[in-house]
C-alpha cells in the first residue's frame, strides 16, 4: 500500500457522498464469479451495487481481483456465473445487441496515460478517433470536444501535438477528455493518480470530483493510495483473494474496520491526524494463490484473530449495519486503535 501523503489541495467528499447512495443503482453485480481455465477463480461470488452519481472505492493488495472486476464491468472479461447489469440490462445482452453502444457507456481511465496514447497520432487524432469509430454526429461531437478541452484546461493547440510534446499532467487530462467525449455513464478509474507528483495528483482528483458534481458522473476508483480513497469516495469495497470481504461507507470503514484484513490494510496508512494514528498490523506471509485458495475463510492463513472454525467454515458476506457488509465470523475483533 502506498504511504504517500494526501496530495496538496486534494478534494474533499461532497455531502452527497458520505456513504448513502442517493439514486437508484446504475451498476449491479450479483454473485459474480470469474473462473479462468476451469480452475483459477479470479472472482468469487462478488456482489456490488453502484448508484448513479456515486464514487465507490475499490482497495486490496495486488492479486485480490480488482483488475478482473474492472474488466468484467467494461465487458472485457465475461462473468462465468452471476449477473452484471448496467442501467437495468445485463452487460452480456448489451454487448450482444450493440458492443459499440455499450462501450460508449462505460469508459476506463488507465494508469499510464502517456503509454495509452499512440506516439504516432496527434492528440487531435486520438481524441477524434472514438468519434469516428462510434459514428457520432460530427458537428455535435466537435462542439463537445471543444467544451471538454476548455473545461479540462487544455489549450486548443494541444490537438496538433504528439504525446511526447505534452506534459504528464496534460496526458492525464487528454485521457479524461478521451473518456468524456463519449459521454459515458460510468468511468472506471484504475490507479488514476499513480506515478503523478502530488500537485498533479491533487489537480486530477479535483477535476474528477468537479466533473462528477457537474455532470452527475459515476466512478469506480481503484487505488493503492488509501488517502485518495478516503478523501474522494463515499463508499469503499475491500477485496481479498477474489472476494469482497467488506463494503462500507468510507468514513466508517476508516474509523472502525469490521474485517481483520481491512484493519490490517488500513493500518498501513499514515493518519494525517495524530489523534487517529493506528497501530501497524503486520500480516504474515504473502497473499495465497487463487488456484488453490485456503479452505474455510480465505484469509485464515494470515488472520491474526483466526479461530478453529475459520479453517473449515467459509463466512458469507453479512450485513453488520446500514450499507455495511462483512465476510467474517468475528467482525470488529481486530482493533485498529491502540
Ligand atoms: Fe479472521 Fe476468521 Fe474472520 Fe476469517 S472469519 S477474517 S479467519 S476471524
Amino acid at each position: 500500500m502506498s504511504t504517500a501523503q494526501p496530495p496538496k489541495g486534494a478534494p474533499q467528499r461532497s455531502a452527497q457522498h458520505e456513504g448513502t447512495p442517493v439514486s437508484p443503482a446504475l451498476v449491479e453485480l450479483e454473485g459474480v464469479s470469474v473462473v479462468f481455465s476451469g480452475k483459477v477463480r479470479a472472482l468469487d461470488d462478488v456482489t456490488l451495487s453502484i448508484a448513479q452519481g456515486e464514487i465507490v472505492g475499490l482497495v486490496g493488495e495486488s492479486g485480490s481481483g480488482k483488475t478482473t472486476l474492472c474488466r468484467v464491468l467494461v465487458g472485457l472479461t465475461p462473468a462465468t456465473t452471476g449477473t452484471v447489469t448496467l442501467g437495468g440490462e445485463t452487460v452480456g445482452a448489451q454487448l450482444a445487441k450493440s458492443p459499440l453502444a455499450f462501450r460508449r457507456r462505460v469508459q476506463m481511465l488507465l494508469q499510464d496515460a502517456v503509454a495509452s496514447l499512440s506516439p504516432r497520432m496527434t492528440i487531435g487524432k486520438t481524441l477524434r478517433e472514438p468519434i469516428t469509430i462510434h459514428d457520432l454526429p460530427r458537428a455535435e461531437a466537435e462542439a463537445r470536444l471543444k467544451t471538454i478541452l476548455q473545461r479540462l484546461g487544455l489549450p486548443a493547440d494541444v490537438l496538433a501535438k504528439f504525446p511526447h510534446q505534452i506534459s504528464g499532467g496534460q496526458a492525464r487530462r487528454v485521457g479524461v477528455a478521451r473518456a468524456l467525449v463519449m459521454q459515458p455513464q460510468i468511468i472506471i478509474a484504475d490507479e488514476p493518480t499513480a506515478g503523478l507528483d502530488v500537485s498533479v495528483q491533487g489537480e486530477l482528483l479535483n477535476l474528477l470530483l468537479e466533473l462528477q458534481q457537474e455532470l452527475g458522473l459515476t466512478y469506480l476508483l481503484v487505488s493503492h493510495n488509501l488517502n485518495v480513497i478516503r478523501r474522494v469516495t463515499g463508499r469503499t469495497a475491500v477485496m481479498y483473494l477474489g472476494q469482497i470481504v467488506e463494503e462500507a461507507p468510507t468514513r466508517e470503514l476508516f474509523d472502525k474496520p469490521a474485517h481483520p484484513y481491512s484493519a490490517a490494510l488500513l493500518s498501513t496508512n499514515p493518519a494525517i491526524d495524530p489523534a487517529h494514528r493506528a497501530r501497524r498490523i503486520v500480516l504474515q506471509g504473502e497473499i495465497p494463490s487463487v488456484v488453490n485458495p485456503p479452505s474455510g475463510c480465505r484469509f485464515h492463513t494470515r488472520c491474526p484473530v483466526a479461530q478453529p472454525r475459520c479453517k473449515t467454515d467459509a463466512p458469507a458476506l453479512t450485513e453488520v449495519g446500514p450499507l455495511r457488509s462483512v465476510r467474517c465470523h468475528f467482525p470488529f475483533s481486530l482493533e485498529l486503535r491502540r
